[in-house]
């Protein structure tokens, strides 16, 4: 008999890839689902990335590379993140693996002894609690409310820290709230990390791209440069460039961790696919007036999605600041009935109502460590989103 290690036993699978598969599936049984679950863009990856994916096979760039990636890929991402974060890292300082979901992973991997413990402000990314869990450390979950725009305060980060304390995880613009910190915030985040100088940083910014306020998303290397050597700020090409199937993610921070992190890459993947390497490369280099039509259309659909969700009765939500979710606050409805007599107890009961009830396939706020609320994303067509939001307005207006 099969007896799977302690480390898989002690985690769930992704609630998000769980939903995805759910919504497959009834799909398959010929059920019309609409689809709100979805976590990747809808676009298809431009043109002119694919085409370097296609010249770098003809090219015979079918090989293992570096672990580190080609000279051309660490460039780019090198320039990307100057470009950005505004400090220039050494390709010392750089590692890469299969998204940043792989590289958040052997970050923790690299870190962790058991017992540490990893501060994971909530809402969250579904698998951060996981990923640490996986890798004997415990996590630290701290609840951000609604009321503090679901950030978190420099005084919560203050009492969550102990001596135990290896990592804090920030993520900006959040999955699944779309919340994004200012510089001011960032600062004084800082100045309660500079008084705990064992604390590092893990600053997952795959949705930088994706912001729909002025300028740029503020990194927390650029806010608080002192703390550089205790950050590791991860990204990747997945959400920018509508390359989530390609998996080509990336870190920079400080030298000890990235050596650990490669060390262990070189034993696990030796590098991630050199095609993907070389259409990444592309994507980081090339025209970027594909990022900025897509966040045009996104800020449409965000809009039109958090007017009808405000129009509906007991459901509310304040529009993101950037990536393509809304964190949806259902209160309004908990201890309602079903029109066949259920009463709806909690936020995963409201997901499953809207399922029977609406077709309407969405993820329970419970899945992100903050209740009752439940996240829609907008990585869909406007019409999708607008008979959702139909639907989930009869659905509610059904509950006694
Ligand atoms: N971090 C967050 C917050 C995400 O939402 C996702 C994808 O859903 C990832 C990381 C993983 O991205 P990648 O495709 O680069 O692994």
């Amino acid at each position: 008999e099969f007896l799977p290690a302690s480390r898989v036993t002690r985690i769930e699978a992704s609630a998000s890839v769980a939903a995805a598969a759910r919504v497959r599936e009834l799909k398959a049984e010929g059920v019309q689902i609409i689809d709100l679950t979805v976590g990747e863009p809808d676009f298809d990856t431009p043109d002119h990335i694919k085409e370097a994916a296609v010249a770098a096979i003809s090219d015979g760039q079918t090989k293992y590379t570096s672990v580190t990636g080609t000279p051309e890929l660490q460039a780019a991402i090198l320039d990307k993140v100057e470009r950005d974060a505004g400090h220039r890292y050494g390709s010392n300082q750089l590692t890469i693996g299969g998204g940043a979901k792989q590289v958040l992973y052997v970050a923790l991997m690299a870190s962790l002894n058991a017992g540490d413990e990893v501060i994971v402000p909530a809402p969250y990314w579904v698998s951060y609690p996981d990923m640490v869990l996986a890798n004997d450390g415990t996590p630290v979950i701290v609840a951000c409310g609604e009321e503090t725009g679901f950030k978190l305060t420099p005084d919560a980060l203050k009492q969550a820290i102990t001596p135990k304390t290896k990592w804090l995880i920030l993520n900006a613009p959040s999955n699944p709230t779309g919340a994004v910190y200012s510089r001011e915030e960032l600062q004084a985040l800082g100045a309660v990390l500079e008084e705990n100088p064992h604390v590092f940083v893990l600053t997952d910014e795959i949705y930088d791209e994706v912001y729909f306020g002025e300028g740029r998303v503020t990194s927390l290397v650029t806010a608080v440069p002192a703390l550089k050597d205790r950050i590791l700020l991860v990204n990747g090409v997945s959400k920018a460039y509508a390359m989530t199937g390609w998996r080509l993610g990336y870190g920079v921070g400080p030298a000890p961790l990235i050596a650990a992190m490669n060390k262990l890459q070189s034993q696990t993947s030796s590098c991630p696919s050199s095609i993907s390497q070389a259409a990444a490369a592309a994507a980081l280099n090339g025209d970027q007036s594909f990022v900025r039509d897509s966040v045009e259309v996104y800020r449409k659909r965000r809009d039109a999605a958090v007017e009808g969700l405000n129009s509906i009765n007991g459901l509310s939500v304040a529009p993101a600041e950037g990536a393509f979710y809304a964190y949806v606050n259902c209160s309004g409805v908990i201890g309602k009935a079903t029109p066949d007599g259920r009463v709806i107890e909690n936020d995963q009961d409201f997901t499953l109502y809207l399922l029977d009830a609406a077709r309407v396939a969405v993820i329970q706020g419970s899945a992100y460590g903050l209740g009752p609320y439940f996240r829609i994303s907008f990585a869909t067509s406007l019409e999708t989103i607008n008979a959702g939001v139909d639907s989930i307005r009869d659905a509610v207006n059904a509950l006694n």
